[in-house]
């Protein structure tokens, strides 16, 4: 099953090389995309204990760990990465990386996705570790914005959804929304957890019209979707893959024909636009998708004009970047620039920022796009 494998060693699609071109992360945990290296330098300073101190081998370790195929064993690394951000030292600097190493990948717009309640342990207060992500996200932009390069990088604050905390969580982010904090997520375990068990928490956002996303469909089926819907009014999805329980296929007249008839839950998220952030590769690695990677339903659920995305979820335990991921799901379903551009724009029409926004992110990835095609 090993996911982290890269399906090919070429970036290159209809002649173009996939790094140079504007990308939008929308799923892209904070605390899954730190540097090895980096893990074992915080380490070593606070004496916390690492199953590998060489950043090669702790770097196989994440994915070889992160390789179980179930979530709750998946989300153990995350003991690791979690252990050496506790201090505004280090989460300003994990956050300075993750917009350096999102600038080396060629993204133009990243949602950092984190849970603040799990970085208290040395002291800091809920409102210190958002400040310190937000000062390490600003650094990592201005220095950027000084070689020339544009990015925006937003926060997306997770509660844990095995907790109950997700009431202060969601107060937190609609205290820091005039400084970055974009949107409200619920992660860890799914299974057992549905968002309704946060009504007080959605129903506070909803009535402060803040954004949500939430993780569905991962490890759990369309009952966690429709929570999510219903009881979260969840703009996005998280993963959504468990969306094709409830899209049925049935042969159509010709051999080749397939008609697919969607039930009311996949209607309304293909119909009113609900994004899906697709995360191919992790889904693998934690049983979200049990089939080979050529057959994951981002496909299915693209071609059906759903408003699919594709994301990185964990690049540390995943061992992969945006480009990686898009060149994988280029060469699994023989994707094109053309498709790799729609992708594009949906994570950009998705994205937690103003409509305006999100035309400037559009029209600047259509004319990176059509230049690419120009010159190639
Ligand atoms: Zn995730």
């Amino acid at each position: 099953m090993n996911a982290a494998q890269p399906a090919s060693e070429s970036y290159i699609v209809d002649g173009v090389d996939l790094v140079s071109l504007p990308k939008v992360s929308l799923h892209d945990h904070l605390d899954g995309g730190l540097r090895a290296a980096t893990i074992v330098e915080l380490a070593e300073q606070t004496g916390f204990p690492l199953p590998e101190t060489d950043p090669d081998d702790l770097a196989d370790w994440f994915v070889s760990s992160a390789d179980s195929g179930d979530l709750p064993t998946y989300l153990t690394t995350f003991d690791q990465t979690v252990g050496v951000m506790q201090s505004a030292e280090a989460l300003a600097r994990v956050a300075r990386e993750f917009v350096e190493d999102s600038v080396a990948d060629g993204i133009v717009y990243v949602e950092a996705r984190w849970a603040p309640e799990q970085h208290l342990r040395a002291g800091l207060s809920l409102d210190e570790a958002v400040e310190a992500v937000a000062a390490g996200l600003e650094e990592g932009v201005r220095d950027a914005a000084l070689n020339g390069y544009h990015i925006e990088a937003n926060q997306v604050l997770d509660a844990l959804r095995q907790n109950d905390r997700a009431l202060e969580i969601a107060k937190l982010a609609v205290r820091h929304r005039d400084a970055g904090v974009v949107g409200f997520d619920i992660a860890g375990p799914e299974l057992g957890f549905a968002p309704s068990q946060h009504q007080e928490a959605f129903d506070y956002l909803a009535r402060e019209f803040f954004p949500v996303t939430v993780h569905a469909g991962e490890a759990d089926g369309i009952e966690s979707i429709v929570s999510a819907l219903v009881d979260a009014r969840a703009l996005r999805l998280g993963h959504g893959t468990r969306l094709l329980d409830d899209i049925e296929l049935l042969d159509g007249d010709d051999p080749d024909e397939t008609i697919a008839v969607l039930g009311d839950v996949a209607a309304w998220v293909r119909d009113r636009g609900i994004a899906i952030e697709a995360n191919p590769s992790s889904n693998l690695q934690t049983g979200a998708w049990v089939g080979p990677f050529d057959e994951h339903p981002l496909d299915l659920l693209y071609q059906l004009d759903f408003k699919v995305s594709v994301n990185v979820d964990n690049r540390l335990q995943s061992n992969t970047t945006l480009t990686q991921e898009l060149a994988r799901v280029a060469d699994a379903f023989e994707y094109g620039l053309d498709d790799l551009a729609v992708l594009t724009l949906n994570a950009a029409e998705s994205a937690f920022i103003p409509a305006t926004d999100r035309q400037d992110l559009a029209d600047r990835i259509i004319a990176a796009y059509d230049l690419a095609r120009a010159e190639r």
